[in-house]
């Protein structure tokens, strides 16, 4: 068991509520800390809380002037591409300038180790898959620059101030632990598998899958599902990792897809409810298909996802939206 002090930005949210769940039960001291602009208080157990913004204010400097961490883990983001194309502002400001102020901050309290959720969507539209690492970057989405921005950040940061950091691209997360009363609550809600467990449970009168005519076998979008407490799992070992390696940049993804017609027979199944979704028009900006090659930590983090089964992860989400019908309480 270790003891190390660490600080998580956007714990309150949906990946970050998982991470800190799994880092107190690696026996590591936790703080979060959270606009909870959308995070959850209630997410929350076990920790500190302080609740700021980084944008627009010098809390974090305030907060790691007093306090020593031996990491930042970044979680808090705007993270929907539909929006991002909508008010690029709002990614400029929450994304950029909030991680700009965060490694001034770490940079002005010599603190020297982050840990950044990024995305797969820093790749763009797909010329190869899977998807390695050193697939060309020309992401489509405002959301997609700001976090490519973020890891040229780093990498500079890195050179000239000599700070650490693992940017970890996601594919898409996924998975709950309603045990210990952790869910995924999204609002809007705008992904997947929480809009066909909702549906199965009668909790919404609509399911609109975006877009049959794709290039793949039954012409829905194909994506990577990865369970948050793999995740997080990961995010635990690129912190050990950065002892060796200070810039670290790879996938975190199962190397599987499932297409969005395989999510509704998936959640139909486990269920045990007849599903008939309606087939709507394509959303702006989402790429056929995007599945990882996650061989890259697999190797380097001796890591591998032993969560990610999908019916698992939509039994999961089909406990946790029955126990709360309405999400979290606050
Ligand atoms: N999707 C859908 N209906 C919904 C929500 C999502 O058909 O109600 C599709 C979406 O167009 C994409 C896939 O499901 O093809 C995964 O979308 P999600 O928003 O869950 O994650 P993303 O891949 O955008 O991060």
């Amino acid at each position: 068991m270790s003891s190390e002090k660490i600080l998580v930005i956007g714990g309150a949210g949906y990946v970050g509520s998982h991470f800190v769940r799994y880092a107190l039960h690696e026996g590591l001291e936790v703080s979060v800390a959270d606009n909870l602009s959308t995070g959850h208080r209630s997410a929350l157990r076990g920790t500190a809380f302080f609740q700021f913004d980084l944008t627009g204010s010098d809390a974090l400097l305030q907060h790691l002037s007093r306090n020593r961490y031996a990491a930042i883990f970044h979680f808090a983001a705007s993270c929907l591409v539909g929006e991002s194309v909508e008010k690029p502002d709002l990614y400029y400001r929450n994304n950029l300038i909030a991680a700009y102020n965060m490694l001034e901050a770490m940079r002005a309290t010599n603190h020297d180790r982050v840990i950044f959720s990024s995305t797969c969507a820093v790749y763009g539209a797909p010329q190869r898959l899977p998807l390695t690492e050193d697939h060309p970057k020309q992401p489509i989405s405002p959301y997609g620059r700001t976090k490519l921005a973020i890891e040229w950040m780093l990498e500079d940061y890195h050179r000239a101030y000599e700070i650490r950091s693992a940017s970890l691209r996601y594919f898409n997360a996924a998975g709950c632990e309603p045990q210990d009363g952790l869910g995924e609550d999204h609002r809007p809600e705008t992904h997947l598998i929480p809009n066909v467990v909702r549906y199965a449970l009668r909790l919404t009168n609509d399911l609109v899958i975006f877009g049959d005519d794709y290039p793949t076998p039954d012409g829905t979008c194909i994506r990577d599902y990865i369970h948050v407490t793999d995740l997080a799992e990961a995010h635990i070992k690129a912190m050990a990792k950065m002892d060796h390696n200070p810039l670290i940049r790879m996938n975190l993804g199962t190397g599987a897809g499932l297409s969005n017609l395989e999510i509704v027979s998936a959640v139909s199944r486990v269920s045990g409810v007849k599903l008939s979704p309606k087939m709507g028009p394509r959303r702006p900006g989402d790429p056929p298909e995007l599945v990882a090659d996650p061989s890259l930590a697999f190797r380097e983090l001796d890591w591998k996802p032993s969560r990610s089964n999908i019916e698992e992860i939509v039994r999961q989400a089909l406990q946790w939206f029955s126990e709360h019908p309405s999400g979290y309480p606050d």
